[in-house]
C-alpha cells in the first residue's frame, strides 16, 4: 500500500476477502469489463454527446496510454479538478488504469486549497478545466508548478490552452498499452475530508473498498440496465461518484447523465429529455427544486427515486418530496471517509421522513459513545463512531491527527452526534466537530479563522454556523478588533482579503460581528456553544453585517428570493 496510508489490520482484511466482501477488483479494469457486458449501450450523456460503454472503455485505454507516455505512472498523485464533463470520468479511470492516484478537488477550489492538495499529496501532476466560470485555473497551476518542484505535469481540458508546459487533454491519446494490474488493496484515489482541522485531510480510498461500497449501494438502491442516473451535483463528491452515483450506475449497465449544474432549469430539462430515474442532491438543492416545481411544467414522471443527503434534511422539506416531485425519497447520511446510512425502499413513511436509515452494509460497525468514550444507554445520543470494510483507517500522512480521529481499535470518530432507534435506524442529532455545513459544502471553522486572523485590524476570530432557511447554515464570524487607526474591517473588506489570499468563495464569512472579547470555557477554549446561541438568537438586535443571500458554491443557482 502507498506509504503514508493506514491499511486495515491483516486479519480484518483477510476476513473481508474470505467472506467475499472484498473481491479483488481493480477499478482501472472496470470500463473494459463493462464494455464486454454492455457494449453498445449508452454509458454517458453530456449535452448532445452520447458515449457507449465500448467507446468509454476505448477512451479510457487510449488516455491511460497517453498519460503513461507523458511520464505518469504507478503511485503518482495527480490533482484532478474538472467539472461534470465526460473527461472527468475518462481521466479518473485512465489514471486508475495507469496506476496513478487522482486527488479529487472541487472546481470551486482556489490557490489555497490547490496548493495545499498538491503539497500534501506531493502531486506530480494537475488536470484542470482551463478557464472555468471566469477563473483561470491554468494560470494558477502554472504559478504552483513554478513554486512546487514536484508538480511537473499540467494537463488542461480547454483545447486552446496548450503550450508552455501545459498539455491539452485532447493530446492525451495513444494506442493502448499492456499495463500492469493494480493491487486491489492499494489506494485508487483520494477524496477530501469535510475537515475539522484548519487544513483539509486526504482520504485514501482503495480499489477493494470503493468497489465494495458502490456494489453494495447499487444493489440496495436496485440499479439495473434501465437506470438513468443524473449527476446533478459535482461528480467529484463521494455522493455523486459512488453512492451509488456514477460508478454504481456504470457497474449496473445504466446510463449516467452529466448535468452542468444542479439548477432546476438544467436538471428538470435533463430529467424530462433523458427519462432520468434516479438522482442525488443536497437539501439546499432539493428546496430550490421544490420552489421551481411550482412554475415548471417539465415532465418528471420518470424520476423514481431522489436521494437527499450531505446535510440535515428538515422533516418539513422531506414531507414535500413525494407529493410535489412525484418520486420516492431516500435519506442518505454519509461521509467521504466511508460509512453510509440510507433509508430502504420498504421503510415506513415516518422512518423515511424522520431518520437517516440504516448502515448500507451488515459489516458496518457503529457505536454511540459519551464524552468519555463509553457507550451510551440504548437510544441515547452521543458521538457516532464507526469502522467497516469501506471506512478509512487513517487519513493520508496525518499521524498526529489520526491518533485523535481513531480509537485504538480502529473506530473512526465521525464528530457527528447520533442516536439509534429501537429498529436500528440512525438519527443524526447534530455534531461536535467544528464545521459549518453551508448548502452541503463543509467548511472547517479553524481554516476560516486562521485566514481572518491575518487581516490587519483583526486580533481574534471565531467562526460558528448560523441556521439559514436556504443554505441550512451560513458562516458567522465573531471578531475582536485589534484597535488602530483603520477601524474595524467591514465584511466586504474581510471577504476581499480572504479572496486575495486565494481562499475558495464558499468559505468566505456571510456575517460578521465585532465583540470586545471571545467567551471562554472553564478550560480556556473559545466557547462556541455560547457564540452559536448568540448567532442563532432571532430576537437579538441584528447589528451585524450581512452579505445577503447567496447560492451554494457548486452551483450557479439563482439567488433565492426572501
Ligand atoms: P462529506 O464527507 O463532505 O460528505 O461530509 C460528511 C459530513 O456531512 C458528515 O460527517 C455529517 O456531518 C454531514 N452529513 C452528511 N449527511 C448528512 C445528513 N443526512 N444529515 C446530517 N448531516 C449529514
Amino acid at each position: 500500500m502507498l506509504e503514508g496510508c493506514t491499511p486495515w489490520p491483516a486479519e480484518t482484511a483477510e476476513r473481508y476477502r474470505r467472506t467475499g466482501v472484498w473481491r479483488g477488483i481493480d477499478l482501472g479494469t472496470l470500463p473494459r469489463a463493462w464494455a464486454k457486458e454492455y457494449g453498445s449501450a449508452t454509458a454517458l450523456v453530456a449535452g448532445e454527446e452520447r458515449i457507449s460503454y465500448a467507446e468509454l472503455a476505448d477512451r479510457v485505454e487510449r488516455r491511460a496510454a497517453g498519460f503513461v507516455r507523458q511520464g505518469v505512472g504507478p503511485g503518482d498523485r495527480i490533482v484532478l479538478q474538472l467539472p461534470n464533463v465526460p473527461e472527468f470520468v475518462e481521466v479518473a479511470f485512465a489514471l486508475f488504469r495507469a496506476g496513478a492516484k487522482p486527488v479529487f478537488s472541487l472546481t470551486s477550489h482556489r490557490a489555497q486549497e490547490i496548493r495545499h492538495l498538491c503539497e500534501l499529496s506531493e502531486a506530480s501532476g494537475y488536470v484542470g478545466p482551463g478557464v472555468f466560470r471566469g477563473f483561470d485555473h491554468t494560470a494558477l497551476a502554472r504559478q504552483l508548478a513554478a513554486e512546487l518542484p514536484a508538480l511537473g505535469k499540467l494537463f488542461v481540458l480547454d483545447d486552446g490552452e496548450g503550450g508552455d508546459g501545459v498539455v491539452p487533454l485532447s493530446r492525451i491519446d495513444a494506442d493502448p498499452l499492456p499495463l500492469p494490474a493494480n493491487d486491489p488493496s492499494d489506494v485508487a484515489f483520494f477524496l477530501l475530508s469535510g475537515g475539522t482541522t484548519a487544513l483539509p485531510k486526504l482520504i485514501p480510498r482503495t480499489h477493494d473498498d470503493y468497489a465494495y461500497q458502490t456494489r453494495t449501494v447499487a444493489r440496495l438502491v436496485g440499479l439495473s440496465t434501465e437506470t438513468v442516473y443524473l449527476a446533478a451535483l459535482p461528480v467529484e463528491f463521494n455522493f455523486t461518484w459512488g453512492c451509488p452515483g456514477v460508478v454504481g450506475t456504470l457497474s449496473s449497465g445504466g446510463t449516467v447523465v452529466l448535468a452542468p449544474d444542479p439548477t432546476a432549469d438544467d436538471c428538470f430539462r435533463l430529467i424530462e429529455r433523458e427519462r432520468v430515474t434516479l438522482t442525488s442532491v443536497v437539501p439546499t438543492v432539493a428546496r430550490l427544486w421544490l420552489e421551481e416545481r411550482e412554475w415548471s411544467d417539465a415532465d418528471l414522471s420518470s424520476l423514481a427515486l431522489l436521494q437527499i443527503g450531505g446535510a440535515r434534511l428538515e422533516p418539513e422539506l422531506a414531507a414535500r418530496i413525494t407529493p410535489e416531485l412525484g418520486c420516492r425519497l431516500q435519506q442518505v447520511f454519509g461521509m467521504a471517509e466511508g460509512l453510509l446510512t440510507m433509508s430502504r425502499p420498504d421503510d415506513d413513511i415516518h422512518s423515511v421522513l424522520h431518520t437517516q436509515g440504516r448502515p448500507v452494509s451488515d459489516a458496518d460497525e457503529v457505536r454511540i459513545v459519551d464524552e468519555r468514550g463509553e457507550p451510551v444507554p440504548p437510544g441515547g445520543t452521543g458521538e457516532l463512531l464507526t469502522r467497516g470494510p469501506y471506512t478509512l483507517r487513517g487519513y493520508y500522512r496525518a499521524p498526529e491527527h489520526n491518533a485523535r480521529a481513531f480509537t485504538e481499535d480502529g473506530f473512526y470518530r465521525t464528530g457527528d452526534l447520533a442516536r439509534v432507534t429501537p429498529e436500528g435506524r440512525l438519527v443524526i442529532e447534530g455534531r461536535i466537530k467544528d464545521v459549518v455545513i453551508r448548502g452541503g459544502d463543509k467548511i472547517a471553522a479553524g481554516e476560516v479563522e486562521a485566514h481572518l486572523q491575518t487581516v490587519p485590524g483583526v486580533a481574534a476570530a471565531a467562526v460558528v454556523p448560523v441556521p439559514d432557511e436556504y443554505l441550512g447554515e451560513r458562516i458567522y464570524a465573531f471578531l475582536v478588533h485589534r484597535g488602530g487607526p483603520d477601524g474595524q474591517p467591514s465584511l466586504a473588506v474581510l471577504k476581499a482579503a480572504l479572496q486575495q489570499r486565494g481562499l475558495a468563495d464558499f468559505k468566505l464569512p456571510d456575517r460578521v460581528e465585532y465583540v470586545p472579547d471571545l467567551p471562554l470555557t472553564p478550560l480556556g477554549k473559545i466557547d462556541k456553544k455560547v457564540l452559536s446561541a448568540v448567532a442563532a438568537d432571532p430576537t437579538r438586535p441584528r447589528d451585524w453585517e450581512c452579505s445577503g443571500p447567496e447560492r451554494p458554491s457548486h452551483t450557479a443557482l439563482p439567488t433565492p428570493t426572501r
